[in-house]
């Protein structure tokens, strides 16, 4: 059974106790998608709109009123009209006096009034309890079904009674309520529909600066190096050398910065002796992003898994393959199996694959629809003991690519690195304080203190 028929149900079972009408000022998008939403679920439902007459996109049946008329057939109602237009309810204040009303409204421009929408709404007719509340449901998911994205409505307000009826109401209509608090948290509620991916913003600038830094970095050892010292043009390892470099690093570095948070977050409960202390700023919202780092982090390492694929097919490999052979022949030169070799390249390629896999089923457990569906200890199980098993053979995977080369003086140009050894830092110091960590005189205290043990209880704020 699909969930949209599962929610029918839902509603229809509701609808065997009377519903008390609900009446909507404004017959536009968001005002005909609610109503028709609300007829589905048996409320009867009366517009309020500057103009009686009906139409065909207003739900078939519903009444359209005057505003005066149709607000006082209900004891709540909804405004669905733009925070601009407002005024137009002042000389309605005695009607609307003791009503629920509830803001929908949304800004264009984050704190773009000094106060929220609501509490304008409040201050315009003093005797109404507001209710913020949908504003972060769109008219197109409301009409159209598709609400598996914004299930959640969060809603706000002074008045308890008030701000349960709309609780009510939403829960009726197949979503859940959130209680965010009151009238002053709308402001907040507003805000939240305008923010663009706020939870993505650290991880993509995080990746833009890194891919900067890497790009350079290699293009001065492999391109210009060779063509300085050389008088080699390798130019065109920019198409797919340089990016096949960077993509692993990225991984890499950001599937770290994943878990160095939490080992943060560890050092600094064992230092204060408590939990019960709030984490400075950058490192909550260093931890709140740590699932679109994961994901970021994940689509680097596909990218590296797509190039490495075409490595075979590109001209230059192809080129010096068969030049190679070509000079042995010439020269009549054999080459007998290195057995160390053979193996270091086949654990190298037998870890990248086994990190990748893990990879992409630490994605695929992020999901909301397969994280809802395991429990909290196997969702752990899976983002932390498996998250650091691939940490871990990734981070031997990039160890044993650099093999022999691995910190030989060779391999330096103009004093810099390999870009891969780089990449190692970081994973290398998570990977060790973990170690430590693990340790039972800091692991014993560290798992009181989560259970809420205090060192110094005096202290805690
Ligand atoms: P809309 O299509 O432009 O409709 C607004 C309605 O307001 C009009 O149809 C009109 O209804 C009424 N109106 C316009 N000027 C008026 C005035 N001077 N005096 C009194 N009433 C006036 O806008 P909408 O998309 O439905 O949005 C309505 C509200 O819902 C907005 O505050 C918006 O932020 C919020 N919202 C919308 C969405 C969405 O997806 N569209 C999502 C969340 C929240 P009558 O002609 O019947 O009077």
């Amino acid at each position: 059974m699909n969930k949209n028929s599962s929610n029918k149900m839902a509603m229809a079972s509701n609808t065997s106790k009377k519903r008390e009408t609900v009446c909507i000022f404004g017959t536009g998008d968001f005002g005909r998608a609610l109503g028709h939403k609300m007829i589905q679920a048996g409320y009867p439902v009366v517009f309020g709109s500057r103009s009686t007459q009906t139409s065909s996109l207003i739900p078939k049946d519903a009444e359209v009123l005057s505003h005066a008329e149709a607000a006082q057939k209900a004891a709540i109602i909804i405004i669905a009209i733009q925070r601009e237009h407002y005024n137009f309810l002042t000389p309605l204040a005695e009607i609307l006096h003791g009503k629920v009303l509830v803001d929908v409204s949304n800004s264009l421009k984050i704190n773009q009034y000094p106060e929220s929408n609501a509490e304008y709404l409040a201050q315009l007719v003093p005797g109404a309890k507001v209710v913020k509340a949908f504003n972060t449901v769109s008219a197109w998911a409301l009409q159209s079904g598709t609400l598996d994205a914004s299930r959640q409505v969060f809603v706000c307000g002074d008045d308890m009674e008030a701000k349960q009826m709309v609780m009510d109401i939403v829960r009726a209509l197949g979503l859940t309520p959130l209680d965010q608090g009151s009238l002053l948290a709308a402001q907040e509620i507003e805000n939240y529909p305008l923010q663009l991916f706020p939870m993505w913003k650290f991880p993509i600038l995080l990746s833009l600066g890194l891919i900067t830094f890497f790009f350079f970095y290699c293009l001065i050892r492999d391109v210009i190096y060779p063509y300085v010292y050389e008088n080699k043009d390798y130019s065109f390892f920019i198409a797919i050398s340089i990016p096949n470099r960077i993509c692993p690093i990225l991984a890499l570095i950001l599937l770290a910065l994943v878990y160095l948070p939490g080992i943060l977050a560890a050092i600094i409960q064992l230092y204060r002796g408590t939990k019960y202390r709030r984490f400075p700023d950058w490192l909550d919202k260093w931890m709140l992003c740590r699932k679109q780092l994961g994901l970021v982090a994940l689509a680097f390492a596909s990218l590296h898994v797509l190039y490495t694929l075409v490595i075979p097919i590109r001209s230059f490999v192809r080129w010096r393959i068969s030049s190679r052979t070509i000079s042995k022949a010439l020269n009549n030169e054999t080459e007998p199996l290195n057995t160390t070799n053979a193996w270091l390249s086949d654990s190298y390629l037998a870890l990248g694959i086994l990190g990748f896999f893990l990879f992409v089923l630490l994605g695929i457990t992020s999901l909301p629809s397969v994280s809802n569906n395991v429990n909290w200890r196997e969702f752990r199980f899976v983002q932390s003991k498996l998250g650091y098993l691939t940490l871990i053979l990734c981070t031997v995977h990039t160890l044993i690519y650099g093999g022999k080369r691995f910190l030989s003086p060779s391999s330096y140009r103009w004093y810099l690195p390999n870009a891969y050894m780089l990449s190692l830092i970081v994973p290398c110091i998570v990977l060790v304080v973990k170690f430590v960590l693990i340790f039972p005189c800091l692991d014993k205290p560290l798992t009181r203190i989560r259970q809420g043990w205090e060192r110094n209880p005096q202290y805690s704020e």
